[in-house]
């Protein structure tokens, strides 16, 4: 009997890949059933090597090929394999992960009710109820503005692997932009990606694309999605359609970046600076990043868009890495939203709020108009205090407040944690009783509107008012309807939501944002402050939004007056230059978690050691940092400490975290820490 040897990359926390043996020829890209200590695993073929590394004896032979898909083709491996070497992670946690859940359970194979495999019976269904493609229900094309057509004319797609920045204001036609280059693109029989952060905000966007996006006999290109809302077996025939070439268009999020395409021409990721792009767990990548890098591998143009780009992105276009295209006007005749701030300081505040703002509300609601007030704080108010001794209400599991949050039943929530506890009645250190809610939440603010405005209809959208599936768009739709007066809301309706008859838009507590300590904070609060503005007036002049800080002269609030993001990511550029931030450096981070903060701290003191090494290959290019505990450094009773690793030259940085980095499994250990290393880290 022959044996082929196969190397099979498997979703397990070791490093490598794994010999086995099957008695026919297994082609590279082929998924596997195999055993795997006790159990059964799905996994990867790599390699097929003339010999296997570990004693051929003892390696096992694989219990089944899994061929209802065709092998992983290799420009994806490729893309993974990048992935999973500049993440430092081992292959299998890439490659696996990524796929379909249905082609990666082994019961999907293996249990009495899976004949023939997840695949196999999705073909049976969709052959049952096959329905004929519908005709379009085509939108028509408007006339492109002058900016617009500039912007199309100076993208190429047939030279190879061009970037492109489209930075555009908030409703100058970023959209129908990228459509129009999607259409050339199709037009020539390829596919393309177009990613979103968050494709349940925007149903709109769908609706868009499926009206325009047609041939030129108006039959509609086939467009599937992709996100983590989809049920499984929709997203695995989403899938496949991609794969097989069925579908011309891919639109998803962060997770279609890894969807193989062989006929891939154009990807447009929007809203390019949205940390949605961003995994926080398992595999910690920047779907950006690495749409910009399987770009360059298939030699295909890459747009970004984004009306205030990431500043990354914003100092690679500066440097002419990326070829900038700007739409400086909104498509349509209405002119963007005045933006003016409230110099909370001067203001003979009524609860927190300044007579402009309760003027403007005033004036908005006379006018038969929509206000909305925007706060990034849920529950009734952030922490509950008592007026005799001090008493705050520590959560007792975290270092953080718990939040008060009204209802049929009132409760302290942790939202760190998640942790819920009944309302003191009295004060647990001296027994006062009268204790006071400090600061205010979105429920506290709409409670006070009510209130205040008695004749008006408020509405409350956050992420609280919206747990229940469904309930998001049913509230959204009441707005839509013309049914609410006043909507308060957290960044959940600051995003790609358009409503018609917004006039005023109030911000409360920007300054919390602001001097959060992570630096990139005042990019977050620029870019969402935008955002929320370009809610307002989109459809009438004489739209405002009122800001209200204790810093007015603030550069970020100065800029946004201006609405101007040069001016703001200039001023940003420079001071990142001068300190030493990304994107002048590159930065690596592990965070280190434990029982006990001293474990902690001493794992990760010891590993600084380690990294003094001389012959740590970059180490001469690279400085850690001390380490230090998280701002909240206990959530739900693990105590989390940190590691900063910085270098100004990312190919050294990676050579010392590829050689240092693989030591630390055995020093956490040794501690009784869990550590993630995070490459390019979002938040610290
Ligand atoms: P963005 O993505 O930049 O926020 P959109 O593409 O959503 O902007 O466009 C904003 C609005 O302007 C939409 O209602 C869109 O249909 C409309 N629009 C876009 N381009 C044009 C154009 N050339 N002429 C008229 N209306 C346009
Ligand atoms: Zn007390
Ligand atoms: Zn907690």
């Amino acid at each position: 009997m022959a044996k082929y040897w196969l190397r099979v990359a498997l979703d397990v926390p070791l490093a490598g890949l794994f010999d086995y043996y099957h008695e026919e020829p297994v082609a590279i890209g082929t998924r596997v059933l195999v055993s795997f200590g006790v159990r059964q695993l799905i996994g990867m073929v790599i390699q097929t090597p003339e010999q296997p590394e570990y004693n051929a004896e003892q390696v096992k032979a694989i219990r089944m090929v899994l061929d209802d898909v065709s092998p992983m083709p290799r420009d994806w491996l490729a893309l993974a394999q990048f992935a999973a070497q500049y993440y430092h992670r081992p292959l299998g946690e890439v490659v696996i992960p990524v796929l379909p859940s249905p082609l990666r359970r082994p019961a999907a194979y293996t249990g009495k009710l899976s004949k023939g495999g997840p695949v196999a019976r999705l073909r049976a269904r969709q052959k049952k109820s096959s329905t004929p493609p519908k005709r379009a229900k085509a939108i028509a094309a408007p006339e492109l503005t002058a900016e617009q057509a500039a912007a199309l004319e100076q993208i190429h797609i047939d030279q190879g692997a061009r970037r492109y920045l489209l930075f555009g204001v908030t409703g100058s036609g970023k959209t129908e932009t990228y459509m129009r280059v999607a259409l050339q693109v199709l037009a020539q029989g390829k596919q393309v990606l177009f990613m979103v952060p968050e494709i349940n905000l925007t149903p709109q966007f769908e609706h868009m694309l499926r009206g325009r996006l047609v041939d030129e006999h108006n039959q509609p290109y086939r467009i599937a999605v992709m996100h983590s809302g989809l049920a499984a077996g929709k997203r695995l025939e989403n899938w496949l359609q991609v794969y097989e070439g069925d579908a011309n268009v891919l639109l998803g999020t962060r997770l279609a970046l890894f969807t193989p395409m062989p006929n891939l021409g154009l990807i447009i990721v929007d809203e390019e600076h949205d940390h949605s792009y961003k995994q926080q767990e398992g595999l910690r990548y920047s779907a950006r990043d690495l749409a910009l890098w399987r770009g360059q591998q298939q030699q295909i143009p890459v747009v970004l868009g984004s009306a205030t780009p990431s500043l990354e992105s914003w100092h690679h276009a500066q440097q002419g890495h990326y070829q900038l295209l700007t739409l400086s006007q909104r498509a349509k005749s209405v002119p963007l939203p005045a933006i003016e701030l409230v110099d909370t300081r001067r203001a003979q505040l009524e609860q927190g709020y300044s007579p402009q703002l309760i003027t403007a509300l005033e004036k908005t609601l006379e006018a038969g108009q929509q206000a909305l007030i925007f706060l990034n704080r849920r529950g009734y108010a952030p922490v509950l205090h008592c007026g005799s001794c001090g008493w705050l209400s520590q959560c007792p599991h975290c270092s953080a407040y718990a939040v008060l949050h009204k209802g049929y039943k009132h409760y302290m929530q942790c939202h760190h944690c998640g942790g819920q506890s009944p309302v003191a009645k009295h004060c647990p250190d001296c027994g006062y009783v009268d204790l006071t809610p400090l600061g205010k939440g979105t429920q506290r603010v709409e409670e006070y509107l009510a209130q205040r405005f008695p004749q008006a209809r408020v509405l409350r959208i956050d992420a609280d008012s919206t747990r229940r599936k469904g309930s998001a768009e049913a509230l959204f739709a009441q707005v839509h309807a013309g049914e609410v007066d006043i909507l308060v809301g957290t960044q959940m309706v600051s995003k790609g939501h358009d409503f018609s008859r917004l006039a005023l838009v109030g911000v409360l507590n920007a300054d919390t944002m602001l001097f959060a300590q992570d630096f990139r904070a005042p990019e977050r609060l620029f870019s969402q402050l935008m955002q929320v503005a370009g809610r307002a007036g989109r459809h009438q002049t004489g739209a405002r939004v009122l800001v209200q800080t204790d810093y007015p002269e603030h550069v970020v609030y100065q800029a946004l007056v201006q609405q101007d993001y040069p001016l703001f990511a200039e001023h940003q550029l420079q001071q990142r230059q001068q300190v030493g931030l990304p994107p002048f450096v590159y930065l690596a981070l592990i965070t280190a978690e434990s029982k006990q903060l001293d474990q902690a701290m001493a794992f990760l003191r010891h590993a600084k050691q380690w990294a003094q090494h001389p012959e740590l290959p970059g180490m001469e290019h690279v400085f850690v940092y001390d380490a230090v505990p998280l701002r909240i450094m206990r959530v739900a009773n693990i105590e989390r400490a940190q590691l900063l690793i910085e270098s100004p030259n990312r190919l050294a940085l990676h050579a010392f975290i590829r050689a240092w980095a693989p030591q630390l499994d055995e020093l956490a250990k040794y501690y009784r820490c869990k550590f993630v290393l995070e490459i390019d880290p979002q938040d610290i």
